[in-house]
């Protein structure tokens, strides 16, 4: 298993971020609280036995608008004044990210334009219509769509709500870190499902503040992983986008990539890569063991445990589930054992 190395001053930086980081999750708990729900964290018998040491279930899947991006989304919205919420909000999604600021901006009274690419599936376009925003569908990739905010900004004066890199996301994401101490206060490895490094420097910050030795492990799809290439580079790099069973983990992390990069190199102890059809396994696995509904984002960390890439350390181990968006036809494809054809060489669904 390779190790992220981080450089010494690089380090320094990043501890006094990582305070910082975690007061302001201490404030995003307080100011969040009555809008998002606090999900359980729930023992598995079946992971546990599989996995052979205790395994506990972070339940974010349940949070409203299917993924614990309310959080950060709900975070940053509740700072704005009444002048910026009646400009309106912007943001550029792979999907939960916008579903979850198209709830947050009309909880708050203001209204929300959302950015996607082509590659976003159907039911997360449909769920974020229905809140009311205004979806705009650009280009084949993340980064094609996030181009569009500058100019939405430029013309119409909205707001952007940032999707990850952005310390009001990280906070918010963050307030998941104090649960899963409170409910496991002898954790020893947290799985954190990692895309663009929102969630799993906002976790790792918390963790880690409360519980030094805690390990805290991303995991990531193996075709067009961002933040792995980046951590590898050494600095922040654009990788090629490809469809994956784990759409949300998808999209590029920023060249001029401001917090989560560094967080990321600095507080995550490793990055573990899963195979299409290990993601697929894991939504299997948790529907079958667990009766839970899983994306394949959300299903990453149950697919690490079942595909047996987890070291077993001290302590128990505990897997975020981040979300259950996934379209009613593909799960059921994918529990009755078909196989999917996603991000395989040759398969069509290489986009550029
Ligand atoms: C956004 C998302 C992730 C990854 O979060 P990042 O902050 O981009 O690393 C994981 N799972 C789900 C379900 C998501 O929506």
């Amino acid at each position: 298993m390779e190790r992220i190395n981080s450089s010494g001053s690089g380090r320094q930086s990043t501890v006094w971020v990582s305070a910082s980081a975690m007061s302001e999750v201490l404030k995003a708990k307080r100011r969040i609280r009555d809008h998002i729900i606090e999900t359980p964290t729930i023992y598995s018998t079946d992971l546990s036995s599989l996995h052979g040491a205790e395994v506990f279930l972070k339940m974010e899947h349940h949070q409203i608008t299917g993924s614990f991006k309310l959080r950060g989304a709900t975070n940053t919205i509740l700072q704005l004044t009444k002048q910026e919420l009646s400009r309106g909000v912007v943001t550029a999604s792979t999907g939960n990210h916008g579903r979850a600021v198209a709830y947050a901006a009309k909880a708050a009274g203001s209204s929300a334009t959302i950015c996607m690419s082509r590659l976003v599936p159907e039911n997360k376009v449909s769920e974020i219509i229905q809140l009311g925003a205004d979806v705009r569908i650009t280009g084949s990739s993340y980064d094609e769509a996030e181009s569009e905010l500058g100019r939405l900004v430029n013309e119409e004066g909205r707001v952007i709500v940032h999707a990850s890199d952005d310390p009001a996301i990280i906070a918010g994401q963050g307030t998941i870190g104090l649960e899963i101490v409170e409910a496991v206060p002898n954790v020893g490895t947290v799985l954190v499902p990692l895309g663009s490094g929102g969630l799993s420097a906002g976790i790792a910050s918390a963790v880690k503040a409360m519980r030094r030795h805690a390990r805290v492990i991303g995991l990531t799809m193996e075709r067009g992983a961002a933040m792995k290439a980046s951590l590898e580079a050494g600095h922040p790099v654009q990788v090629k986008e490809y469809e994956s069973l784990a759409d949300a983990l998808c999209g590029g992390i920023g060249l001029n990539n401001k917090l989560t990069f560094t967080l990321c190199r600095d507080l995550l102890d490793d990055v573990i890569l899963l195979s299409e059809s290990e993601i697929s396994a894991g939504i299997r696995y948790a529907y079958d063991h667990e009766n839970e509904v899983l994306e394949g984002a959300g299903a990453i960390g149950v697919a690490s445990l079942v595909a047996g890439k987890i070291p077993r350390i001290q302590g128990p181990t505990v897997v975020v589930l981040s979300g259950r968006n996934i379209g009613s036809e593909l799960h059921r494809r994918l529990i009755a054992g078909e196989h999917v054809p996603f991000g395989e060489p040759g398969d069509g669904n290489d986009h550029n």
